[in-house]
Order: C-alpha cells, then structure tokens, then sequence
C-alpha cells in the first residue's frame, strides 16, 4: 500500500509568492521522484470560481458573508473526492490558499472562526498536514501587485490590506502555521520552504 501523500497549504496576503512559490515547489519536488498535484483556489475558470471572481471585481452587487462563506466552501468541497484520492494514493498536493484564507477573509468581515470550524467540520473538509505562511509587509504587497495587474476590490483598499496583514499574522499564531519570511529573495524562500517540506514528506 501507498504511504499517504501529504497536503501543503501556501498563505499570506496578495503578492507575498504563493504562485511563484507553488510553481518552483512543484518543479523541485517532481525532480526528487514526487508526484505532485498543484491546486489554486479559489479555482478562477470553473463555474463556482467564476461566481467568486464576479463579485469580487463587480461594483453593482454584494453578497452579504454568509453567502460569501458558503461560495468559498463550496469551491473547496467540489475537490473533497479528488483531494481524499490523491493522497490515498501518496500524492503530495501543494495548494495556493485554501480554507486557511477563508478564515482570515471571514473572520475580519464578522464570521467567528468557531462557526467556521464548524462549517468544515459538518462538510468534512480535508485538513491540510502544513500551512506555511509567507509574512510579507502590507506596502510590499500592494507594491508587488500594483505591478501586475488591475487590482480587485480586497487588493486596492490599502486600509483593508493592513486589517488583512494584522488578521493573517494572529491566525497564523493561533493556528501554528510555520512562518516564512517572504521578503527575502525568492530562492531563498524556497530553500526555507524546502527545508519545513522536507521534514513532513
Ligand atoms: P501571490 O500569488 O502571493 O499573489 P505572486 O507569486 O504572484 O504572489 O508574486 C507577486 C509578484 O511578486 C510577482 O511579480 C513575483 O514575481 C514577485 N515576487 C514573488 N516573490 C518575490 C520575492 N521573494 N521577492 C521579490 N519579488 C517577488
């Protein structure tokens, strides 16, 4: 029988290298014989991340949190299957974001996150074994994103970016997610990222 696969979750505000990090992870653990799956959420492309990405670039209409806290859910229990499978089958999954963001996005906009346990539990959501939390600064963010590309209604609110920072850093302690500083040069975060993978897998 397969040894089971591990979940990896990557966090931390807009721009702090989720993508560029997941993306060199993947290319460096493929090299070392694993078998990698690389998720991103929310899953822009597919019709409950499509959902997602209209209201957050839309200026006509909200969703009040509820129904926002259920959208995010249900982009993740889509893959539960999926999720379970791989690492049934020795996998490892590296995912940009997770239902880790929706704790840190719900609970600034008033959703305990004992309700959102809850939720997780009641929808048997698949827990990541290791969510590592790269810790850039709010200007770095908006620096680097303002870079990329028109901003959504989270990232070009400078004040929200603050409570974001601020709420990232106290789930992160509460949680116990391994912190890594993401602003240093992207080779060395991917060292430091290795070095905590290394000793999971
Ligand atoms: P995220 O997925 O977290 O939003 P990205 O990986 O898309 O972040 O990175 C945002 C931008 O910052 C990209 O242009 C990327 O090349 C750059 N970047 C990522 N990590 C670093 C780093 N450690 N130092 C400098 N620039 C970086």
């Amino acid at each position: 029988m397969n040894k089971r696969g591990n979940f990896i979750v990557i966090e931390g505000i807009d721009g702090c290298g989720k993508s560029t990090q997941t993306k060199l992870l993947s290319d460096f653990l493929s090299q070392n014989e694993h078998h990698i799956i690389l998720k991103k959420y929310p899953e822009y492309g597919k019709p409950i991340g499509d959902l997602i990405n209209n209201w957050l670039y839309s200026k006509d209409y909200d969703f009040n949190v509820e129904a926002q806290t259920l959208l995010y859910f249900a982009d993740f229990i889509k893959d539960k299957e999926y999720l379970e499978n791989n690492l049934k089958n020795g996998r490892i999954i590296l995912s940009d974001r997770y239902f880790t963001s929706t704790m840190v996005y719900q609970r600034i906009k008033g959703m305990p996150i004992s309700k959102l346990n809850i939720l997780a539990q009641t929808f048997g959501l698949i827990k990541p074994d290791k969510v590592i939390y790269l810790r850039i600064s709010p200007k770095t963010s908006f620096e680097r994103k303002l870079q990329q590309k028109e901003l959504d209604r989270h990232e070009g609110d400078k004040k929200f970016l603050n409570v974001l920072f601020n709420n990232f850093e106290k789930t992160a302690r509460e949680c116990n997610w391994e912190v890594v500083d993401g602003e240093r040069p992207i080779d060395k975060v991917t060292k430091d990222i290795i070095n905590i993978i290394n000793k999971i897998i």
